[in-house]
């Protein structure tokens, strides 16, 4: 049994069917999320007795690190390598195949955010994203998932700030893996487990409006981003095919429902595509869109140039784009991502591995 990914309550319950009492789950659990200690022979909270136990019956297994590349912007990615998983259901032979997925650990000031990866490939096929090029491969793991924010952080624990984010923005549509994502997301949300207030926890999603209203639901939830980046129905449905699924209205419909504190924010990423989403015209038509909503922001993230076939914008029309909503009142960002010399798109490390063809490694 894989103990990485279980929650507070299946460690307890699997003590206890080991003949332990339940309080030895709960140590269980803080030096798998707290302590980050995965080999259970260190814990030294736990019994011998009860660590020769686990050693025979469970396994914790982490991500294999494949490359670390460091970008000269002190963001570091990480190519993980992930095993075969025995996740059953009709995915199952996608599901058990070995995949690489990509992490990256962005070091600032006051505060470290992670960006982690909740699928590897995506079925989602938005035209702007290398990930898309993979298809989905399989499912993460709830393990899988904390794994990619328990590694940088033990990885970084001597020169870490207090605060730690960590944005569901990598590979895959984190609401097309809701359970295990949800499961994942609350042992990270437990003030007992990896402990992060829910407003530095924040799910980036394509727009699957069903996933957003089940999301709307949970009792303990990040705080959502949607990734916009067009301006008009017609525009997104070339972009982002899903779309066509899940249009405009509705899932604008399904944003103004989605309950949120009395401080909290609704972020809309924009990538900036040069010549194809970045006129006056779609910064307006992006400010009426974002009307009714309450309290939103937009991100702007400039094109980074890779191998798919659009341009950067140029700097004018980032600034015009950026302008024309400040004009209109939306609190606006223009956000540059982040390792850009180490290829920053999501997808990319893995699609460039995959090729054969591996970037080098710079530490
Ligand atoms: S942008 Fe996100 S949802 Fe779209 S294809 Fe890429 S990984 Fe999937």
């Amino acid at each position: 049994m894989e103990l990485l990914g279980r929650s507070r309550e299946e460690l307890r319950a699997l003590c206890v069917a080991l003949g332990e009492p339940a309080y030895r789950g709960d140590q269980l659990y803080r030096a798998l999320y707290v302590d980050r200690t995965f080999d259970l022979a260190q814990v030294s909270t736990l019994p011998a007795a009860l660590r020769a136990k686990l050693a025979k019956e469970t396994t914790v297994t982490t991500p294999v690190v494949r490359q670390r590349y460091a970008s000269s912007d002190g963001s570091v990615r990480y190519l993980l390598a992930l095993g075969e998983t025995a996740e059953a259901g009709p995915e199952k032979k996608k599901a058990q195949r070995p995949a690489s997925v990509e992490a990256v650990f962005m070091p600032s000031e006051n505060r470290q955010t992670i960006c982690v990866s909740t699928q590897a490939g995506c079925a989602v096929d938005c035209q702007f994203c290398m990930t898309a090029q993979l298809g989905l491969i399989r499912n993460l793991t709830p393990g899988e998932i904390l794994a990619q924010v328990l590694l940088p952080l033990e990885e970084h624990k001597r020169t870490l700030t207090p605060q730690t984010n960590v944005v569901l923005m990598g590979q895959g549509e984190p609401l097309l893996n809701f359970d295990n994502v949800m499961a994942a997301v609350r042992t990270l949300l437990d003030p007992a487990g990896v402990g992060l207030a829910p407003k530095h926890v924040t799910l980036s999603t394509s727009g699957i409006v069903p996933g957003i209203e089940k999301l709307a639901k949970e009792k303990v939830r990040p705080k959502l981003a949607i990734s916009l980046n067009a301006s008009s129905d017609a525009q997104r449905d070339v972009l982002m095919p899903i779309n066509k699924k899940y249009p405009l209205e509705k899932l604008l419909a399904a944003c103004r429902d989605f309950p949120r504190g009395s401080r909290e924010y609704l972020t809309f990423e924009y990538v900036l595509l040069g010549g194809v989403n970045d006129t006056a015209k779609d910064a307006r038509r992006v400010a009426r869109l974002m009307a009714g909503l309450g309290r939103v922001k937009v991100n702007l993230i400039p094109w980074n140039p890779g191998s798919l076939p659009y341009q950067e914008p140029g700097e004018k029309s980032i600034e015009r784009f950026h302008k024309i909503l400040l004009e209109k009142g939306i609190p606006v960002f223009t956000r540059y991502s982040r390792g850009r010399d180490v290829m920053a798109a999501c997808g990319q490390l893995a699609l460039t591995e995959a090729s054969g063809n591996p970037l080098p490694v710079l530490s």
